[in-house]
């Protein structure tokens, strides 16, 4: 059954919190997203009826533990339409997953002339861990260039992707202009090259429905608390074939076969990657966030982002002095709008709009290489999700000509 929109709001007790004398409107949901009282259920349930450790025990509530951990891990697998479970593997969120990538994958793959192509927009998430590896492995980070609008330059993407390419790794929807990047596309002339395509899902598989076999991608990193899960929860998808060329990035418990004293093997997918004691109540509380969020269904989330950005993004685009970055257009965006205000540093306006009640992040938002591109020191983001609403977005433009109002002759 699909959620009425309409009726959500009363699933997030947050929102009715008073911030500055003022009812919240939290737009700051590519950060972290709220959370539905069914995901802190499914917590609560977990650590009052079921907590034991899994694959371990042969009593009850172990073995009720481990069948709610690997229910979750289906929840996942279903979701992002891997072909087995053994492809889905548990880990603390997007950044985790991009550092095993590159720490087991990249480690053993990589060689000196070799080449990492990123873009100009990824997150240091995805930046980071391919600029250590190539620095340690004397390989080439190439980054693709942006168009005027700030989507990808795919003309540009077909030159920098060659024979000597070995990983392309790209953000699927981009944190700070919140474009959706063709990472199909991207994965064909990776693979034409022989590649391997690396997607970075954190602000897409939240956002609008994502299947890896479609895409064709070889590894996708998300995080649960992106998507309406608790922070300290991620997935780590990759193909089965490539798992079993990999070496474990953790050792210890959970992930070996035979301990000898002097060598050792490995237990099978996807457990040879999850060495120690899991986030357990993490993982079946982000299944219950996939439950959630297929209840309302994706194509609706997408929908409602798409009718929200087309409602407000031509409020902002009226108001004097205010630049948005990315593109003009509502249809190349996801709930993701990124702005300045003339004369008005990022933090000022963020906390002119805080003073309003409304939450937006200011800052380079983890992608300084963008900012440098764009020419900017930072910027204010509002980021929508499906539980906001056009009054929420009414409440952002008034509160941003409030605070420009505010400090219309100069910072204090
Ligand atoms: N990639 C992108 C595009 C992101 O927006 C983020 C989170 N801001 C990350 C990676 C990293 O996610 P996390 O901090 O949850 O590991």
């Amino acid at each position: 059954m699909v959620k009425d929109l309409n009726n959500i709001r009363e699933d997030f007790p947050i929102l009715n919190e008073i911030v500055n004398d003022e009812p919240l409107v939290y737009l700051d949901n590519a950060a972290t997203t709220q959370k539905p009282r069914q995901v802190v259920q499914a917590l609560e349930n977990y650590y009052y009826h079921d907590n034991a450790n899994v694959h371990r025990g042969v009593h009850t509530l172990a073995e009720r533990a481990t069948e709610h951990f690997e229910a979750a891990r289906e929840k996942v697998r279903a979701f992002i339409n891997a072909a087995s479970t053994k492809e889905v593997l548990f880990t603390r969120g997007a950044t985790t997953g991009l550092n095993w990538i590159a720490a087991s994958y990249g480690e053993k793959v990589i060689q000196a002339g070799d080449e990492i192509v990123i873009s100009y927009m990824e997150h240091h998430s995805n930046l980071v861990p391919w600029q250590q590896l190539a620095l340690r492995k004397g390989a080439t980070l190439k980054y693709i260039k942006l168009t005027d609008q700030g989507t990808l330059d795919m003309a540009d993407a077909k030159q920098q992707i060659t024979s000597k390419t070995k990983i392309v790794a790209i953000a699927q929807a981009a944190n700070v202009m919140g474009v959706i990047n063709p990472v199909k596309e991207l994965a064909k002339l990776a693979h034409a090259q022989g590649a391997i395509m690396v997607v970075d899902g954190a602000q897409s598989v939240p956002n609008i429905k994502v299947d890896v076999q479609d895409l064709d991608c070889d590894f996708l990193a998300f995080s649960g608390h992106k998507m309406l899960g608790p922070t300290g929860i991620g997935v780590l998808y990759a193909k089965e074939a490539l798992l079993l060329e990999m070496p474990p990035i953790e050792f210890g418990g959970e992930m070996i076969d035979f301990v000898n004293l002097f060598d050792s093997s490995w237990t099978d997918l996807p457990w040879k990657f999850e060495a120690g004691t899991p986030d357990i109540s993490g993982a079946i509380a982000l299944g219950a966030a996939v439950d959630y969020l297929n209840e309302i269904g994706m194509d609706q989330i997408q929908a409602h982002s798409h009718e929200i950005v087309s409602y407000v993004l031509p409020k902002l685009q009226a108001i004097d002095g205010l630049t948005i970055y990315g593109p003009q257009d509502p249809a190349e965006h996801t709930g993701v709008i990124a702005f300045n205000l003339d004369g008005l540093h990022p933090h000022d306006l963020a906390t002119g709009l805080d003073m309003e009640g409304v939450a937006v992040r200011a800052g380079h938002h983890c992608a300084q290489p963008l900012m440098k591109y764009l020419g900017i020191p930072a910027a204010a983001r509002a980021s929508f999700y499906f539980y906001n609403t056009k009054a929420d977005a009414d409440r952002l433009v008034n509160a941003v000509l409030a605070t420009k109002e505010f400090f219309k002759d100069g910072t204090i």
